[in-house]
């Protein structure tokens, strides 16, 4: 699918409405890590050296479909004004009363930004006539919210039926996050590996099928790696399994078989008796799990293991953490996967969700190739489904 590009759209004397991914994390009225902000930066200077006007639109949290000012945009907008040099406008009327007068009342030196979309329940139920105010006023829309792309949403899909097709376009990051990917799918640099881990087999069984058409290793932790030991007949104590999954893990053993992938598991484990963060940690220095203890992170022996696979692949694709890396005690394991990937030559591929954070954790971000800003629609892009915010930018 070949998208509009922002390089292509004549903004010249024209209002923007630009679609962000702003949904940073919140301590509070602060922001926690700006990692979205900073993404977004480039698409809005384009948008703000071009355009006549321009205002920027995202969610925030999971807001009940009402205003709920622990999630305003406000906090984000100062940021905003303070990274571009420019005065926010913060409009939160925008369903109530036209845009259009108070985009005309603004200087070259002012941006709009628009309070949280989900304060309105015309968003996240692709609502018509929501739509039409969200684009009132505007002669282009650019979308650069990539973690929003798989959704079916006011601001994403429903907007754009208020534009011609020239006048919308996907931004910077759109751009950049759809080529990396779809080069994962097409043409990677072999070997390729890839580094599953997370909750559940589930969840991410349609990504790992696509991805065994691609991959030379998969390389298996997190707690779904228990449902696969268990599957093999190896004892993992109370490790979380997904007994129902069986078939899932199954099927990915015939397609690896088929396709000639190796697939890894944990061979030692950092294991604990309760599900806890005060719990010791407990090393078990083999496969199987005693009766009694869980296993909560890959034990050294894995990370050595998996890291020597990392260090001699030409592309490496990780999502879902080793173990529970939010605890300092089963941590260990995500991180020592980050500082393989870090030093590794391979082209390195961190697709979003919690193995960004792991990677932040250990302060190695800058070292990877590529982060993806968005965890679900990254996984479903490799699903090969067709996103529907991207349908709706493409030619
Ligand atoms: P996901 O969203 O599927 O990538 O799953 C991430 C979650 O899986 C994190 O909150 C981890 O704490 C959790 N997790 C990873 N390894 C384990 C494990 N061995 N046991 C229980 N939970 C785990």
């Amino acid at each position: 699918m070949k998208l509009r590009r922002i390089q292509d759209l004549d903004m010249d004397g024209k209002n923007v409405l630009l679609r962000l991914d702003l949904n940073v994390p919140m301590h509070g009225n602060e922001i926690s890590d700006d990692t979205r902000i900073q993404a977004a930066l480039p698409t809005i200077k384009y948008v703000a050296e071009r355009a006549k006007r321009f205002a920027i639109c995202s969610h925030l949290g999971r807001p009940k479909d009402e205003a709920d000012l622990k999630y305003s945009l406000e906090p984000i907008g100062a940021r905003l004004a303070e990274v571009l040099d420019k005065e926010v406008v913060f409009f939160s009327e925008y369903a109530s009363r036209p845009t259009k007068p108070v985009l005309d009342q603004m200087t070259a030196n002012q941006f709009m930004l628009l309070e949280n979309l989900r304060f309105h329940a015309g968003e996240k139920a692709n609502d018509v006539e929501f739509s039409r105010k969200l684009a009132a006023g505007f002669d282009c829309y650019v979308d650069d919210a990539f973690g929003t792309v798989h959704r079916a949403h006011a601001s994403v899909v429903g907007v754009t039926q208020n534009f011609e097709p020239a006048q919308r376009a996907a931004g910077f990051l759109i751009q950049r996050e759809t080529e990396v990917l779809a080069k994962l799918l097409k043409s990677p640099q072999a070997p390729v590996t890839v580094v599953m881990g997370g909750a559940k087999v589930s969840d991410k069984i349609s990504v790992i099928l696509k991805l065994l058409d691609v991959c030379n290793n998969l390389l298996i932790g997190g707690a779904m790696a228990y449902t696969f030991l268990k599957f093999k007949g190896v004892s993992v104590g109370n490790s979380r399994v997904e007994s129902d999954s069986f078939g899932l893990v199954e099927s990915i053993y015939a397609q690896a078989e088929k396709r000639n992938v190796r697939i890894m598991l944990p061979s030692d484990h950092i294991a604990a008796s309760e599900f806890s963060e005060s719990s010791p940690a407990i090393a078990v220095v083999e496969q199987d799990i005693p009766p009694g203890l869980m296993g909560l992170d890959i034990g050294p022996k894995t990370v050595d293991e998996f890291s020597r696979v990392i260090s001699a692949s030409g592309t490496v694709f990780w999502n879902g953490p080793m173990g529970v890396f939010e605890w300092e005690n089963f941590s260990k394991g995500s991180c020592g996967i980050a500082k393989a990937m870090a030093d590794s030559t391979a082209e390195t591929i961190i697709g979003g969700g919690d193995s960004v954070s792991a990677v932040n954790q250990v302060g190695l971000a800058d070292k990877m190739s590529h982060i993806s800003t968005g965890g679900g629609a990254a996984l479903e892009f490799l699903e090969g489904k067709v996103l529907p915010g991207l349908r709706v930018l493409a030619y």
